[in-house]
């Protein structure tokens, strides 16, 4: 799969994009991400990319011009079309289900804003196919946001994760939080592993966790429980938890 991110800060990425699983999945040719300094398409001498807000008001503006022109030359390679994506506060929320949906898509291009924004007439052309947001707070710039779409994204197209089936147990991927997990030592500050996870037994293993992914999710996750349609198996176990928690 394909990304570009369009910058004025490409070597921001440098380093989260030279560790660990992206790293790797950059070597094997699983991915292919291409960083595009916006201020190569600025037509100012000095590369100049933003100009003060019309109207007045805090802050620089960054200009139409070198993002049109970026992204229409991004649209004119050759080879799959892009999908173009502004990293905004305005955009719709990004969660696991778009980045299940982005890892189906050949080529993402996403564009990363600054200072106060971007030009509005960018909108208005209609140059992005789609707007999207972290959440409900403000960055000093899409690039956070692009990694964490990245990164994200990255985690569904395959091979990227060594054992494909621990993306599937992840959180939000059924619906649920995860269950929580323990590593040696067996025994640490008097907190003890749960005596299960020794029994050996996979099917028990396999119900006492599906127990605590419920259980996790309706305390601090009511919202999902109530959008979870529960295999007959998660309505016994809900029944049963349902009343006040019990310790495990
Ligand atoms: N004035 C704007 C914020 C600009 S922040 C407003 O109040 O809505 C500068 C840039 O950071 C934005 O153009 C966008 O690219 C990025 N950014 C900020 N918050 C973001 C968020 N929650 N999700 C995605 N991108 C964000």
């Amino acid at each position: 799969m394909r990304f570009d991110v369009v910058t004025i800060f490409p070597g921001y990425f440098a380093s989260p994009l030279g560790e660990s699983l992206i790293a790797r999945a950059l070597d094997a040719g699983l991915l292919d991400i291409r960083l595009v300094d916006l201020r190569s398409f600025s037509d100012d001498p000095h590369r100049k990319v933003d100009d003060e807000p019309f109207g007045g008001g805090p802050g620089m503006v960054l200009a139409a011009p070198p993002i049109f022109t970026a992204l229409e030359a991004l649209r004119a390679e050759p080879g799959p079309s892009p999908w173009v994506v502004f990293l905004s506060p305005l955009g719709r929320r990004f969660d696991s289900r778009v980045a299940r949906e982005y890892a189906g898509r050949e080529r993402v291009v996403l564009v990363c804003g600054r200072y106060e924004g971007i030009d509005e007439r960018t909108r208005q052309a209609g140059l992005f196919d789609e707007e999207l947001s972290l959440g409900d707070f403000v960055l000093s710039g899409g690039e956070v946001a692009a990694l964490a779409v990245l990164e994200a994204v990255s985690r569904f197209v395959p091979g990227v994760v060594g054992d494909g089936e621990s993306v599937l147990r992840d959180s939000f991927e059924d619906g649920l939080l995860d269950h929580p997990h323990f590593t040696r030592p067996r025994e640490f500050r008097g907190l003890p592993v749960p005596e299960v996870l020794f029994s050996g037994h996979h099917e028990r293993i396999r119900l006492w966790r599906r127990e605590q992914q419920l259980r996790e999710t309706l305390r601090l996750r009511p919202d999902l429980i109530a959008a979870h349609t529960p295999t007959d198996e998660d309505r016994a176990i809900l029944a049963r938890v349902a009343g006040p928690p019990k310790a495990v």
